[in-house]
């Protein structure tokens, strides 16, 4: 397995839609274990294949809370089936857009169809915190941000701020400075 680096916005890459794979073979469960162990390290509970660059449908997903707990979920070209007509709202985060938060609404709970990593077709039933989840995922396979989801005043706030850290970073690195370790644990990022 390898650690994968993470896309963040803004970046093109993050808005370009994502092909479905033929079948999961070895190169595709090769990408699901690096996308897995990235996801843990980075930590966050969901990843899609386009955030470490690779334009596949693919996304994994654990999540660990007191009300869910999943296990790793591996999906290859997963689509939703089903949604309720009942909303629910989350305070989102996502990897590819660190330390920013947002509620987001989305509908509560989905059906979703997709090959898991023995290739077999599978339907599962998703509800609360992982119907957020694979829907954000989902998203991400289409370029879309959970950013896309709020109003276009905060959206250009947030990748504005993203863009002045990235260049105040990359300042730093020129000027020989040691990256800061800012980085703070916060709700969970998908
Ligand atoms: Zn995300």
């Amino acid at each position: 397995m390898a650690l994968k680096t993470i896309l963040t916005a803004p970046d093109p890459r993050l808005k370009k839609k994502a092909k479905a794979v033929e079948s999961v073979d070895a190169d595709v469960r090769q990408l699901m274990d690096d996308m897995l162990e990235t996801m843990y390290a980075a930590p966050g509970i969901g990843l899609a294949a386009p955030q470490i660059d690779v334009l596949k449908r693919v996304i994994v997903l654990d999540i660990d809370r007191e009300d869910v707990k999943t296990g790793p979920i591996f999906m290859a070209n997963p689509e939703i089936i089903e949604a309720s007509d009942e909303d629910a709202t989350y305070e989102e985060g996502c990897l590819s857009l660190p330390e920013h938060y947002s509620d987001v609404v989305r509908p509560a709970s989905v059906k979703v169809r997709c090959l898991d990593r023995d290739d077999k077709k599978q339907e599962m039933v998703c509800e609360g915190l992982l119907s957020t989840c694979v829907q954000h995922e989902i998203d991400h396979l289409d370029g879309i941000l959970f950013v896309d989801h709020i109003s276009a005043l905060k959206r250009n706030m947030i990748l504005r701020k993203l863009l002045k850290a990235r260049k105040e970073q990359e300042r730093d690195e020129a000027d020989g400075k040691p990256a800061s370790d800012k980085k703070k644990e916060s709700a969970a990022a998908i």
